[in-house]
């Protein structure tokens, strides 16, 4: 096992915790990722900031807690990963694909040889909104007990971060070889471009009334599965968004002239 590299893949593993409302979670969580060797924590607009308790349930993993940045939206916090995974107690919720830990764990090793990659938790009550859920690619279901889901946040992390660890000790070799040699071309597209190519991807719909009076969400739902599981990269969003900035173009010339045949 090569250690160096090995933790060069697990440095761009980054666990993000949305909303937290009990400080000790984030402590224990702090703990639960440096038993597993992770130590990219990322807080998301938590309820209150760390405190005595936080640093009381970290044991020793407050270096990860004072390294954690804290964002105001999951959006900003995200902005440069190629793969975002959200972590969700209720399954039926779910509108992306979900995946097992131990899958959703290879496929973050294998996206962590091109790029930063999130796994998100959702808040102590209520879990991730469903905004937050749209934001990600995929999500993580934990199969516990359907009648009793949902566990303690920070045992969802130490469970996930398991799993991150077992795939990244399991596939040493061919993780590090994937971080050494970047795949060829310019690699998956940031989630900051994905963004910004589904907000023109909805204006447009809006302009082109695609919609007809129906409500936008459902068929935008549907199409950032399709385009989220193309695993596109930068040249193909600037491609996708040329085709739609020529049917922006042309669905505002058919404007004008049916306001022009109104005035005549
Ligand atoms: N009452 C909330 C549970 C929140 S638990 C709800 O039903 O959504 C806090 C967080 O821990 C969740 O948002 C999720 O990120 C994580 N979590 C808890 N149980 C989980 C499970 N079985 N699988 C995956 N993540 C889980």
């Amino acid at each position: 096992m090569n250690a160096p590299s090995n933790s060069a893949i697990a440095d761009r593993l980054r666990i993000v915790l949305v909303g937290t409302q009990h400080p000790g979670n984030i402590g224990s969580a702090a703990r639960a990722m440096k038993t597993m060797g992770l130590s990219k924590l990322v807080l998301v607009a938590p309820e209150k900031a760390p405190d005595r308790d936080t640093h009381a349930m970290a044991a020793g993993a407050d270096d990860l807690v004072e390294a954690a940045p804290v964002f105001a939206s999951l959006a900003d916090a995200v902005a440069d990963c190629q793969w975002v995974l959200g972590a969700t107690a209720r399954s039926r919720r779910i509108q992306l694909e979900p995946l097992h830990p131990r899958d959703a764990a290879s496929r973050a090793v294998v996206a962590a040889a091109g790029g930063p990659v999130a796994l998100v938790f959702g808040r102590e009550r209520t879990g991730l909104d469903n905004e937050e859920l749209q934001l990600c690619h995929a999500a993580v279901h934990i199969p516990s007990d359907p009648a009793f889901s949902s566990l303690n946040l920070a045992a969802a992390v130490q469970v996930l971060s398991y799993e991150l660890r077992c795939a990244l000790l399991g596939d040493a070799e061919g993780a590090v070889e994937r971080v050494r040699t970047p795949p060829p071309g310019e690699g998956a597209a940031s989630h900051a471009e994905l963004e910004g190519f589904f907000g023109q991807l909805a204006e447009t719909l809006e302009q082109i009334d695609f919609h007809k009076g129906r409500a936008p969400e459902s068929a935008m739902r549907k199409l950032r599965r399709l385009y989220l599981r193309a695993n596109l990269d930068g040249a193909e969003i600037r491609l996708l968004r040329g085709v739609l900035a020529d049917a922006q173009r042309m669905a505002r010339l058919a404007g004008q002239a049916s306001d022009r045949e109104k005035i005549g």
